[in-house]
């Protein structure tokens, strides 16, 4: 794994700005990995699927440590609206979940009263301990076949179908004057 500066690089530029969800997006991921005793998420990408709870900017940068993808069907999306994401180790079928605290906002006001709430977060989001930020626990979680990275049945086919029935009925449309 990264450190939390690098990760926080490499978030800004993938994300296009840095911010207080990134932080806590790359803190929560990092804490997973470690729960789980994976180092390397870079060599060891097939052994993780992700299913994230939220589609904002936590998001980006879970995927980013985890190394995730949706293209690869390593990272799920189920939206509840959550700041927590479950990682699920392939290899030893033990599953984590991570979630941030609803505390954690107020811990990271009272750490920093003097800054405003989006600055006071990115700096205390990156320095407030895990036991402070989240909540941990172990679930149990069943990847159907369909949902592993590599999985090629008619469901991972139809989707590339789909655009190309698309075009050929824009293309019909143009051709027909329509
Ligand atoms: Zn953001």
């Amino acid at each position: 794994m990264k450190s939390l500066a690098e990760y926080l690089d490499l978030a800004a530029q993938a994300h296009g700005h840095l911010c207080a969800g990134q932080v806590l997006g790359i803190r929560l991921a990092m804490l997973g990995l470690r729960e789980l005793g994976i180092d390397d998420p870079v060599a060891e990408r097939k052994r993780l699927v992700t299913f994230v709870e939220i589609d904002r900017c936590v998001t980006d940068a879970v995927a980013l440590v985890a190394n995730c993808r949706l293209g690869k069907r390593a990272l799920k999306f189920r939206d509840w609206g959550k700041v927590a994401a479950t990682f699920v180790d392939l290899k030893t079928g033990r599953a984590v979940r991570v979630a941030a605290k609803e505390s954690s906002k107020q811990a990271a006001r009272e750490m920093f009263p003097e800054l405003e709430k989006e600055a006071g977060q990115q700096k205390a989001y990156a320095q407030l301990s895990d036991e402070i930020l989240f909540d941990k626990k172990w679930v149990k979680v069943e990847v159907q076949p369909e949902d592993l990275p590599g999985f090629k049945g008619p469901s991972s086919r139809w989707p590339h179908a789909l655009p190309l029935l698309r075009r050929r009925a824009l293309l019909r449309a143009i051709v027909n004057g329509e």
